[in-house]
């Protein structure tokens, strides 16, 4: 079976062809051609026109509902989009089985079945981003809670009374995790830090007062990994984001995760997550998969 897979973020969308025989195929990445949720439409119904395919796996921004295929709501990076019944939309257009899944999820998804977590049925995965995204992979599924939405690490909150998140709450580890919170770190020691690329050469270069800002940041995604170690358990922590390229990084947070945890929740692996720009797109894939298997199943029974 052949998928028509994307990825849709605020500024890009990506999209591919997933074959069960031969892997990803005819990766590409648009810019909006108009912003917004139509910029999403007409993007999607270009690739959608020139494509042969069995069933389209939507990976997206945004919260969803993965049974309705809408988006129930979306930030200001994709003006419109709260609302948007995309599964409604395109199935009816193209009679294929259309499916949603969040963007963090399809990533996870992607990394259990081909990517850093495929020797596990269960581990949780990270992505340090602009936010801190998390999701729970357990039986190689997406663990969504009551109404799906399970695995938002990003607002646990790691600070009493500490600073505001776009949530409208306070402390929230994303405030204090993200990448974007390192960048925020290091500008104020000089405002050309603007990115972790630069932030990591001048580490490299012996730049002590970058180090002591990088060590304490990660010491604030430890705080956070800490108590998720301990509610889960978990054989194996997935760490996703450009960021973790940085080998330091994950070396560090291997080294001082394992003595901040209890006895006996050390034994765990820390792995960087491998798929890169590609996990959304094989994860959707996958998801759809084994949506349209599962109907077929209840449909010859
Ligand atoms: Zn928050």
């Amino acid at each position: 079976m052949r998928i028509l897979s994307f990825d849709i973020g605020g500024t890009l969308i990506k999209s591919a062809i997933y074959d069960e025989e031969t892997g990803l195929s005819c990766f590409e990445e648009h810019s909006y051609p108009i912003p917004g949720k139509d910029g999403v439409l007409k993007v999607l119904r270009s690739c959608m026109d020139k494509n042969d395919f069995d069933g389209i796996g939507i990976s997206t921004a945004g919260l969803v509902d993965e049974k309705e295929g809408q988006i129930i709501f979306c930030s200001d990076a994709i003006p419109g989009y709260t609302g948007a019944r995309l599964k409604e939309i395109f199935e009816s257009e193209y009679n294929k089985p259309v499916w949603l899944v969040n963007d963090v999820n399809a990533a996870a998804l992607g990394e259990a079945y081909f990517g850093a977590g495929k020797d596990y049925d269960d581990f949780i995965c990270l992505t340090y981003g602009t936010g801190v995204g998390g999701a729970i992979v357990i039986n190689k599924e997406i663990y969504g809670g009551k109404s799906g939405y399970a695995g938002e690490m990003g607002h646990i909150v790691t600070h009493l009374h500490g600073k505001d998140c776009v949530c409208g709450k306070k402390g929230c580890y994303n405030e204090y995790a993200s990448t974007r919170a390192l960048t925020k770190r290091c500008m104020m020691l000089n405002s050309s830090f603007d990115n972790g690329k630069k932030i990591f050469s001048a580490l490299n270069e012996g730049n002590s007062q970058v180090k002591k800002e990088v060590d304490e940041w990660i010491d604030e995604i430890i705080y956070g990994l800490i108590n998720i170690v301990h509610i889960f358990n978990p054989p194996c922590l997935v760490l996703g984001g450009g960021i973790m390229d940085q080998e330091y990084i994950v070396s560090e947070v291997n080294k001082k995760l394992k003595t901040a945890v209890m006895q006996g929740y050390s034994d765990l692996e820390i792995l960087k997550a491998f798929l890169g720009n590609k996990a959304g797109l094989m994860g959707a894939a996958q998801y759809t998969l084994r949506k349209m298997r599962f109907k077929k199943s209840e449909a010859n029974n």
